[in-house]
C-alpha cells in the first residue's frame, strides 16, 4: 500500500500519485516575521517537515519550499512600535525563525523565498491576471475580480452567494464587489513601497504565495500545506490567482494542519494565549516537543498546556531510558557470542514475531495520511516489549539479534520522527574547524557591507549541513546541531 493523503480539495483520502515521477513538489506557507514564532506555528511547520521526511523515507525525491512573509501590515506596525525600519524587523525575526525551527530539529527548506525578493514575479503575475480579465486596477491598487473565477469556493466549500450576503458592508469603494481581494496595495504615505505598472505600492498577502510557489516549483505542484486557518481566504485565493493565470490546476493535494489550542481556543498572537517556541525550548528538549506533537494526527486539534508537555517529557524519559538500555546491551562485549537460552527466551521469540507485525503497522500508519499518532502507538508497544527483554546481563545471540533488529528499525523511523537525539560523531578535524571560522569571518565582512542576503545565505547553508551559528555580544560562535 502506498501513501494516502486526505485532500481538503476533494474531501477524501486519495492515493498519493505525484505529477512528475522525478520529484515531489511541496510548498508550505511560512511565517510572517513580525515577532518570534509561537509553538502553534511550530506544530504546523514541524508536521510539514515530518511529511517531507516521510516522503523521502518512502523513496521520493522532494523539493520543499517554505516562504517567509517579510512585508505585511503586522511587520509595518511592529516597526512603527519599535521605531525600526521594517526590513530590520523582518530580518531579525527571519533569523530568529530559522534558529527556532533548527532547534526543533526541522531541516532547512530547499528554498525559503522572501516576498521582498520576488517583486518582479508578483508584478508579472498580477499583470497576467489583469490581461486575462481576472483583475482590475482601481486608484493605484489592483483587485482580483472574484466573480470572474468560476471555481471560487471549491477548496473551502463556500458558496459565493452566501459569502456576499455574509460580507460586512464595505466602506472601501475602490472594489467592484465585496468579495474582491487586493493583489496590489497602493502606497500609503510613510509605508515601504515598490514601483509597479500601477504606481508605487506593495503586494497583497495572497498573491505572494502564488508567485513564489510558481517561481520555485512551477505552475503545478503536488502538495501545499498550511494551518487550517489558511483554507479560507488564503488558499482559496491562491487557487483563484494561480489557476486564473495558467488555466489549469495549481495544486493536486491540499493539506491542512489542525490548531494547537489552549483551553480549546486557537493559540494566536492576537488573543495573547501563546507560548513562544523558543521559550518552550528553553524548558523542554526538542525531542519532547516533537513527541508531544507526534502523538496526535496532524489534522486534529491538539490542546497545549504545561502539564501535557510534562506528560510528553515523562513518556520521552521512559523511551529514551529503554533505548539507552538496548544500546548498552548491544555494546557490551560481554554479551557477544554467549550461547544457550536466557531467562527471557520465550518473551524474545514472541517479541520478534510481534516485531514483524509492528514493522508493517508503523509504515501502514504513516502511509495512512501521515498518521503519526497511530505510528507512535505501535512504537510505544515496541518500547514496552524491549523494556522486558533488554537486560544488560548476559544475553544470548538470538536476543541480541532481536534487540539489534528493533533498535535499527527505531533508528530508521527516527529519521522522520526525530524523537531520539543521537550523539553525533565526535571530532571534526582541525581543518574543518578552521574552515568554519573562515566562513564566520567572511560573513562578518559581508555584514559590515550590509550584504545581509549573503550573510543569511552563509548562515542558512551552514545550518542546512548541521552547523549552527550563534551571534552574541562577543561575536559569532558555532555548534553542531
Ligand atoms: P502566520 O505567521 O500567522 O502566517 O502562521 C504561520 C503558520 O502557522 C500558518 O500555516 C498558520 O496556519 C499556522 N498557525 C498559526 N496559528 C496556529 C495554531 N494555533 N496551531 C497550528 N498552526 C497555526
Ligand atoms: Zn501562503
Amino acid at each position: 500500500m502506498g501513501i494516502k493523503i486526505y485532500n481538503t480539495l476533494t474531501r477524501q483520502k486519495e492515493d498519493f500519485v505525484p505529477i512528475d515521477d522525478d520529484e515531489v513538489k511541496f510548498y508550505a506557507c511560512g511565517p510572517t516575521v513580525y515577532n518570534f514564532i509561537h509553538i502553534g506555528n511550530g506544530r504546523t511547520f514541524m508536521m510539514a517537515d515530518v511529511m517531507r521526511r516521510y516522503l523521502e523515507y518512502s523513496g521520493y525525491k522532494v523539493k520543499f519550499v517554505m516562504n517567509v512573509t517579510d512585508i505585511d501590515d503586522k511587520i509595518i506596525n511592529q516597526a512603527i512600535k519599535d521605531k525600526m525600519e521594517f526590513s530590520d524587523v523582518s530580518q531579525m525575526y527571519t533569523e530568529a525563525y530559522f534558529e527556532d525551527i533548527a532547534k526543533l530539529g526541522l531541516r532547512m527548506p530547499d528554498a525559503a523565498p522572501r516576498v521582498t525578493e520576488h517583486l518582479d514575479a508578483i508584478i508579472n503575475l498580477i499583470q497576467t491576471l489583469i490581461l486575462k480579465g481576472f483583475a482590475y486596477e482601481s486608484k493605484g491598487s489592483v483587485y482580483y475580480n472574484v466573480e470572474k473565477f468560476s471555481g471560487y469556493g471549491k477548496l473551502s466549500g463556500k458558496n459565493t452567494d452566501d459569502l456576499v450576503s455574509g460580507a460586512r458592508v464595505e466602506v472601501d469603494e475602490t472594489k467592484r464587489n465585496p468579495l474582491d481581494f487586493v493583489l496590489w496595495k497602493a502606497a500609503k504615505p510613510g509605508e515601504p513601497s515598490w514601483d509597479s505598472l500601477w504606481g508605487k505600492g506593495r503586494p497583497g498577502w495572497h498573491i505572494e504565495c502564488s508567485a513564489m510557489c510558481m517561481t520555485h516549483l512551477g505552475d503545478q505542484i503536488d502538495i501545499h500545506v498550511g494551518g487550517a486557518d489558511l483554507v479560507f481566504p488564503h488558499h482559496e485565493n491562491e487557487i483563484a490567482q494561480s489557476e486564473g493565470a495558467t488555466g489549469h490546476q495549481f495544486v493536486k493535494y491540499w493539506m491542512h494542519c489542525g490548531f494547537l489550542n489552549v483551553n480549546d481556543e486557537k493559540m494566536s498572537k492576537s488573543t495573547g494565549n501563546f507560548w513562544l517556541l523558543r521559550d518552550v525550548l528553553k524548558r523542554f528538549r526538542p525531542e519532547v516537543v516533537r513527541l508531544f506533537f507526534l502523538q496526535k494526527h496532524y489534522a486534529s486539534p491538539l490542546n497545549f498546556s504545561e502539564d501535557l508537555l510534562r506528560d510528553a517529557e515523562n513518556a520521552h524519559k521512559r523511551i529514551e531510558g529503554i533505548f539507552n538500555k538496548v544500546q548498552q546491551a548491544l555494546e557490551l562485549k560481554d554479551n557477544l557470542g554467549s550461547v544457550g537460552r536466557d531467562a527471557y527466551h520465550a518473551d524474545v521469540e514472541e517479541f520478534n514475531k510481534n516485531l514483524d507485525r509492528w514493522e508493517k503497522e508503523v509504515v501502514e500508519a504513516m502511509n495512512d495520511d501521515f498518521n503519526t499518532a497511530a505510528a507512535m502507538g505501535k512504537i510505544f508497544e515496541i518500547f514496552s516489549g524491549l523494556n522486558k527483554i533488554a537486560s544488560t546481563k548476559k544475553l544470548n545471540d538470538f536476543t541480541l539479534y532481536v534487540l539489534k533488529r528493533a533498535r535499527d528499525l527505531i533508528l530508521e523511523w527516527n529519521e522522520f520522527l526525530g524523537i531520539l537525539h543521537l550523539s553525533r560523531p565526535e571530532g571534526l578535524s582541525k581543518k574543518y574547524e578552521q574552515l568554519i571560522d573562515l566562513l564566520i569571518e567572511i560573513r562578518m565582512e559581508v555584514r559590515k557591507k550590509k550584504d545581509f542576503a549573503m550573510s543569511d545565505k552563509i548562515r542558512d547553508r551552514l545550518t542546512e549541513i548541521g552547523i549552527l551559528l550563534e551571534d552574541g555580544p562577543d561575536g559569532t560562535t558555532w555548534k553542531l546541531k
